[in-house]
């Protein structure tokens, strides 16, 4: 085993290393300096490939934007797997753990699929459907901003006094996006934000 201490590795060592990625010296070398990976190129080699038809899309979790692959049952329609795609230059096929766990977005047996909403003054949730929610959500969205609307502000004027400013926002409303949402997702909801006038918009995605 490669004594780090005593003998530190050199630049003309790591170089030597890293060179040799492709092959099996490069597990000897590895190895060497105390580390050895064929556990992993052995599990690797034995982890089975699911079949099917693979689309290419992105990590929907931040804004690095890796490249994935998601393979779908061509006979139900399914994601099976969600994997690095190698062909993309931001990622190169690698993942971190976060992108590495996107099949859970869609599969998982502990998501909560209903919308859950807990009335004002109660103390339990309860199922709501879909439609419901969403015109609530609307309903109470164009209340709030029908009552805080504000299409001027005052301003100092330049001589003294004050001056309307036309702004067309509101401060009432705010949205926060989380890293769940996709580009395309993103895009069409900030516009929507903007047109209402909704000034406090961010997101985790950083788009
Ligand atoms: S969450 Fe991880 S895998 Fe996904 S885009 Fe960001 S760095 Fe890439």
């Amino acid at each position: 085993m490669h004594d780090v201490k005593s003998n530190p590795i050199s630049r003309r060592d790591f170089l030597k290393v890293s060179a040799g990625v492709a092959g099996s010296t490069v597990a000897a070398e590895l190895i060497g300096f105390g580390l050895d990976t064929r556990l992993v190129h052995a599990s690797a080699a034995s982890v089975p490939i699911k079949k099917g038809k693979e689309v290419p899309t992105i990590c929907p979790y931040c804004a690095v934007g890796c490249g994935q692959i998601a393979t779908v049952d061509t006979a139900t329609g399914k994601i099976i797997d969600i994997q690095g795609n190698p062909d993309s230059p931001v990622n190169e096929g690698t993942l971190c753990p976060k992108g590495a766990a996107t099949y859970q977005l869609v599969n998982n047996a502990l998501r909560w699929t209903k919308v859950k909403h807990r009335a004002p003054g109660s103390d339990k949730w309860e199922d709501m459907s879909l439609d419901d929610a969403m015109t609530r959500i609307a309903q109470l969205t164009k209340d709030t901003r029908d009552k805080n609307f504000n299409e001027t502000v005052d301003m100092p004027a330049a001589g003294g006094g004050a001056v309307k400013k036309k702004v067309m926002n509101t401060y009432a409303l705010a949205s926060l996006g989380g890293a769940t949402m996709d580009n395309e997702w993103n895009y069409a909801h900030q516009k929507l934000m903007h047109a209402l006038g909704v000034v406090y918009l961010e997101n985790q995605a950083r788009i």
